[in-house]
């Protein structure tokens, strides 16, 4: 659906860039509010004593609260935020006070969705009903709508719903407001609305053709506690009407949209005559549109665009193609005149334009026939220069029709360097990137675009400054509010306002509550407004279809946050060890998948550190933890590491799902039988748990070529050496040693161990390395990475070795568990020399040391042993032979000798 509500070209330029600015600034400010107006004391009834004696003048004492779209504001700015609008959350009520109330829903502080309720005490009326568009950052949402739940409370006092034209922010909101009224609140509107509003009420299921009720120009009806009375005015879509409202204690003048076309194609002219009845009837209160108060002067012709437009088209020698808001339909009728001055045939590409036009026909005003219309598919048989094109697509909406051809995408309309388009619009702000893109392309394609002020080829259907100045002369109101405009414009308004010499002026926001009375001696001195109260009013959202609600239950701010900074999703079958043939394993492992969107991987390198670290929460969990425990660990972990690796802070979603023990004790079996030469076995499983040097540690402390330990593992260990440094992992040694870059299995950047940082020394994590005194760990990783950042992997264990992070505290193997250990080992040290079942001896010594009081587990044993070879080794080698090393002679006398060092 087209919509235009902004005139003027010259608010164009720079200067509304600031209005638009001021929008978002506000509405990035505003809270997703706990306190919701549900669970206020909203039906409380407060009668404020009257003011007459201290009226608060509002031109002076407007709140400060500016409307935001909710959702925004955080911490303490938000609750007192919160508590300065709860004490004005009360509305004045009964039969006391101001008897004229005005209280905006939406449509003040912003461009679009227009709603106010307008009462004689307690009884209202709602005029207008319409939508807002989303700004580019509202992802996926497709309309604004007004708070329909504040509507439905209030459903028992509006006794009728007044439209004032068809344009979408005057009635796209009906579909989701009809529903929170009275089943029988009626809704009033010009022939040619109603047509617009039944077809939108047909399309979402709810027509129910007794409510709507057509009204004629200056035919007076009765809606709710008012006389009302249509006038005529100009505007950029036919029916368009200001809403004279006539109770016995005033009268209001709401002007809907508006401009003075002096001479209108459909030759409806501005109602001049009676705005000058009406000023000596005496208007208590006028409303008036505010869209193009920072344009000087005045509004051209629809007539002027109209002969511009033949101009063009009658001088063009190829295919002409013009860009339209659909709703014009009187544009659509000069647009037709030249296409039959210059013979040339009328062809609609674009659904809205037939939308409209249907409207306009089924109501009588369609200057076109529907079926005269050249169809789509039949464009090709005819000539470039018997052709002219009306398309939608002026805003580069992404699916309208001109967009589309822009592209080469559109199936009906290819566009060539022959043709001319006539831009017959202007763009509305917050589109001009989008818009410019097109007309890049279209230029590319080599199309004559015409457009530019210059032309003619469009005019505003808002008033310009001169014609608003006008108006506020000739009505002359008591009080003036400022509506339609964001705003600024609506204290621009009010300062006109008053320089024209009304003395009562304001500007309010939605959710502002007014109260007027009628001056009936104006030598009187005034109380002008009253301030009834205000409404903390909460942005509906429709994302289309049947999604509908509030921001947060949208999650709109969560689009923009997933959008911005990603998320990883992370599921985790989890093998929790058990306890078999005595042996207490520690440590969690887990069969991970983590899957990511909308973040940068740096190719593969941050979904590797994603992997590591989740592995590395996950087992630093107790046994017996808790899955949601598990999850939350992993979830803080990666989150952390991201933010420190990108600057990023993307959603993550961990989900665990516990593996049956027995899974894992059958395995055990299996394992332990030597049956098994596949999957994830326990002989891995240890290695994870308590560390195991890699070949490629191996490779530099003289491995053992026939071990059967990694005969059996089958993963990519090669890939995932370790740095052992032996002095550090030597029980006299406090801390974990920093890994070193000949470790990384990819790269040279340490990435490999870059989520190492974000274990705290408090982290769970850390309680895996104490558990895993001693010991150099591996990883057993297999990777497969696919080109959407996904990353599936059997990975079983981490590897607690470091880079770059500062050592941590371990619980170190005690001098008395280490010589324990020497003794234990020695004495099978001849058992060592067969190549299998080395594994069982490791169990046989671990078992032997827990019945000295010693826990340590076999790996653990098997780590320390490693480490205190490697140290011989080096002690060996050392030109001081004062070993001072303790152990040496120990080590000595099981290995001097033995040319092949068992490092097992
Ligand atoms: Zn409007
Ligand atoms: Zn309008």
């Amino acid at each position: 659906m087209q919509l235009e509500f902004l005139g003027g070209s010259s608010v164009l330029s720079s200067p509304h860039s600031a209005p638009y600015k001021q929008r978002m600034a506000s509405f990035g400010a505003l809270s997703l509010c706990p306190c919701s107006p549900l669970s206020r004391p909203h039906q409380t009834v407060r009668t404020i004593t009257r003011c007459r004696g201290s009226p608060t003048v509002l031109g002076k004492n407007v709140s400060k609260e500016h409307r935001k779209r909710p959702g925004r504001l955080e911490g303490a700015k938000r609750s007192m935020e919160d508590s300065v609008q709860r004490k004005m959350e009360q509305f004045y009520e009964g039969s006391d006070g101001p008897p004229l109330r005005v209280l905006p829903i939406g449509g003040l502080g912003e461009i679009g969705m227009n709603c106010m309720l307008v009462g004689n005490y307690d009884r209202y009326i709602l005029i207008d009903a319409g939508v807002m568009f989303p700004d580019h950052d509202e992802l996926g949402v497709q309309k604004i709508i007004p708070d329909t739940t504040f509507i439905r409370r209030w459903s028992h006092k509006i006794e009728a719903v007044v439209i004032t034209h068809g344009h979408e922010d005057h009635i796209g909101a009906l579909p989701w407001v009809i529903p929170a009224l009275d089943s029988h609140t009626p809704i009033f509107a010009s022939s040619f609305t109603v047509e617009l509003i039944k077809k939108r009420l047909k399309e979402n299921g709810i027509f129910i053709p007794s409510r709507l009720k057509v009204f004629k120009m200056k035919r007076r009806f009765t809606a709710g506690p008012f006389e009302i009375e249509p006038i005529r005015v100009t505007h950029s879509i036919p029916d368009c009407c200001g809403l004279v409202l006539r109770c016995a204690d005033g009268t209001i003048f709401h002007t809907g949209d508006w401009k003075i076309d002096e001479s209108p194609l459909d030759g409806k002219v501005f109602d001049r005559e009676t705005l000058e009845q009406l000023s000596k009837e005496g208007v208590t209160l006028m409303m008036s549109d505010s869209t193009n108060v920072l344009s000087p002067g005045r509004t051209i012709s629809e007539s002027v665009v109209a002969d511009a437009l033949l101009r063009r088209i009658s001088a063009a020698k190829g295919r002409v193609i013009t860009t339209q808001f659909a709703s014009n339909i009187h544009r659509l009728g000069s647009v037709k005149a030249a296409a039959d001055l210059t013979g040339r045939k009328l062809v609609f590409v674009g659904m809205s334009l037939r939308t409209y036009l249907d409207a306009a026909w089924k109501d009588g005003k369609a200057p076109i026939d529907p079926s005269t219309l050249v169809k789509v598919e039949d464009i090709d048989a005819y000539a470039p220069k018997d052709l002219l094109i009306v398309t939608t697509g002026s805003q580069a909406e992404p699916r309208a029709a001109l967009n589309l051809a822009s592209y080469g995408s559109s199936h009906s309309l290819k566009l060539s360097k022959e043709d001319m388009i006539l831009y017959s619009a202007k763009v509305i702000p917050g589109n001009e990137s989008r818009v410019m893109k097109m007309l890049n392309r279209i230029s590319e394609i080599g199309s004559n675009i015409i457009m530019g002020k210059n032309e003619l080829l469009h005019t505003s259907g808002h008033g310009y400054r001169g014609e608003l100045e006008e108006v506020l002369q000739i009505v002359k109101p008591q009080h003036f509010l400022p509506i339609h405009g964001e705003l600024l414009f609506l204290k621009e308004h009010e300062l006109l306002g008053r320089s024209t010499g009304i003395r009562h002026t304001t500007v309010i926001k939605n959710g502002e509550m007014l109260g007027v009375s009628h001056l009936r001696n104006r030598r009187v001195l005034s109380n002008g407004f009253t301030s009834l109260g205000m409404e903390n009013l909460q942005l509906k959202y429709s994302d289309g279809d049947k999604a509908f609600g509030s921001s947060s239950e949208l999650f709109v701010d969560e689009r923009l946050k997933i959008a911005t900074d990603g998320i990883i999703v992370v599921s985790m079958e989890i093998l929790r060890p058990q306890s078999v043939d005595g042996l207490n394993e520690t440590g969690i492992r887990g069969k991970l998948r983590i899957t990511t969107r909308c973040l940068w991987l740096d190719k593969g390198k941050l979904l590797d550190a994603l992997h590591k670290a989740a592995h590395a929460a996950l087992s630093s969990c107790p046994v017996n933890c808790p899955l949601p425990h598990m999850e939350r660990t992993v979830s803080e972990l990666l989150r952390k590491m991201v933010r420190k690796y990108s600057g990023k802070r993307p959603e993550v979603i961990v989900m665990a799902v516990e593996n049956p023990g027995g899974v894992l004790t059958e395995e055990l079996g299996t394992r332990l039988s030597g049956k098994s030469n596949t999957g994830i076995g326990i002989s891995a499983f240890r290695k994870a748990v308590d560390g195991q040097p890699t070949k490629s540690h191996l490779n530099s402390i003289k491995p053992n070529g026939n071990d059967d330990f990694h005969s059996e593992d089958n993963s990519s260990q090669e890939s995932q050496g370790f740095c052992i440094k032996p002095e550090r992992l030597l029980p006299e040694e406090d801390y974990i040693p920093s890994n070193s870059t000949e470790m990384n299995s990819f790269d040279n950047e340490g990435l490999e161990d870059f989520w190492r940082p974000f274990i705290t020394p408090t982290s769970p994590a850390n309680e895996l390395a104490k558990d895993n005194e001693g010991s150099v760990q591996q990883s057993k990783n297999t990777l497969e990475i696919t080109n959407e950042g996904e990353e599936v992997s059997d990975d079983k264990s981490l590897k607690t070795s470091n880079s770059d992070v500062k050592p941590v505290k371990r619980n170190k193997w005690k001098p008395e568990e280490i010589k324990k250990l020497i003794q234990l080992r020695g004495k099978l040290h001849d058992r060592f020399q067969v190549a299998k079942g080395r594994m069982a001896l490791w169990e046989e010594i671990s078992t032997s040391m827990l019945a000295d009081g010693i826990n340590r587990s076999p790996g653990q044993c098997k780590s320390l042993w490693a480490s205190l070879v490697v140290k011989f080794e080096q002690e060996s080698k050392s030109e001081n032979k004062s070993k001072s090393w303790p152990y040496f002679d120990e080590m000595s006398g099981i290995l001097s000798g033995s040319e092949d060092v068992a490092t097992e």
